[in-house]
């Protein structure tokens, strides 16, 4: 049986003080939760400011993103030392906004997941089609290449603290959620890829979480399908309540 994993990615949103404010707001409804891993994802700068807030507690802090390399002259990139240092033990990689926006491509993503893995930090990888992808019939293509690509030289040895996210891009922050059938034929997918590239035994560790407009009203829904292992939560995540409602689901 997965534990399954709700994750918190607060995006460009908080500072240190609106960061304590929520944890400080959020715990009451934590403490003693351990039906679920419960992991924080707060802008680099709110990183230490969280994750005091949050000590003893049990819930993780992670990364939005990080570099590749260890250190150098790489303006404004962070280290997986420098998150680790910062409190972090999870990371984000390869969000779809970061693909968007910020030409991550499924190579970067593989780098940034190599380094997590040999860094010890645990990889929260976003893979997931655009909407003319799905309506082109291109979605598992899609998995296999963003999943073929990002787990490259990479051992079963290494891959089992992988966590995996499946975030259709049209269902991150529109209001739309994939259907359970949908969703299931994407991790379905993923694991496959994941089984090709690691082995069957690791294969099945690994967590696949389910992202893209995951609310108080839709979260139970969706993690009672047995293929759900989690959910990487964005705009709910922002407020406590909202938050503790999808962690109680
Ligand atoms: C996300 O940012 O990963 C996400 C799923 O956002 P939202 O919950 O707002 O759709």
């Amino acid at each position: 049986m997965r534990k399954k994993v709700i994750a918190a990615n607060w995006k460009m949103y908080k500072t240190p003080h609106q960061a304590k404010e929520f944890v400080d707001s959020f715990l009451p409804h934590a403490w003693g939760h351990t039906r679920d891993e419960i992991v924080i994802c707060p802008p680099f700068v709110c990183i230490p400011a969280t994750a005091e807030a949050a000590q003893g507690s049990g819930i993780a802090i992670g990364g939005q993103d990080l570099y590749w390399e260890q250190e150098g002259a790489y303006t404004s990139a962070i280290s997986a030392h420098m998150l680790m240092a910062a409190g972090c033990t999870h990371v984000i990689i390869g969000h779809s906004e970061r693909r968007q926006y910020f030409s991550e491509t499924d190579d970067t993503v593989n780098r940034k997941l190599k380094r997590a893995l040999s860094a010890g930090l645990k990889p929260i990888v976003c893979v997931g089609e655009v909407i003319q992808e799905r309506e082109a019939g291109l979605t598992d293509e899609v998995l296999r290449r963003q999943c073929g690509i990002a787990f490259r030289d990479i051992s079963g040895g290494e891959a089992i603290p992988i966590i995996m996210a499946y975030e259709p891009v049209w269902a991150i922050g529109t209001g739309k959620t994939a259907t359970p059938e949908m969703a299931g034929e994407a991790h379905a997918v993923i694991r496959a890829e994941a089984a090709k590239a690691f082995g069957e035994g690791v294969a099945t560790q690994i967590r696949i979480l389910y992202g893209g407009s995951v609310k108080p009203d839709n979260a139970k829904a969706l993690m009672s399908q047995p293929e759900i292992d989690g959910a990487l939560v964005g705009g709910a995540s922002l407020d406590p309540k909202s938050f503790a409602a999808i962690v109680k689901y």
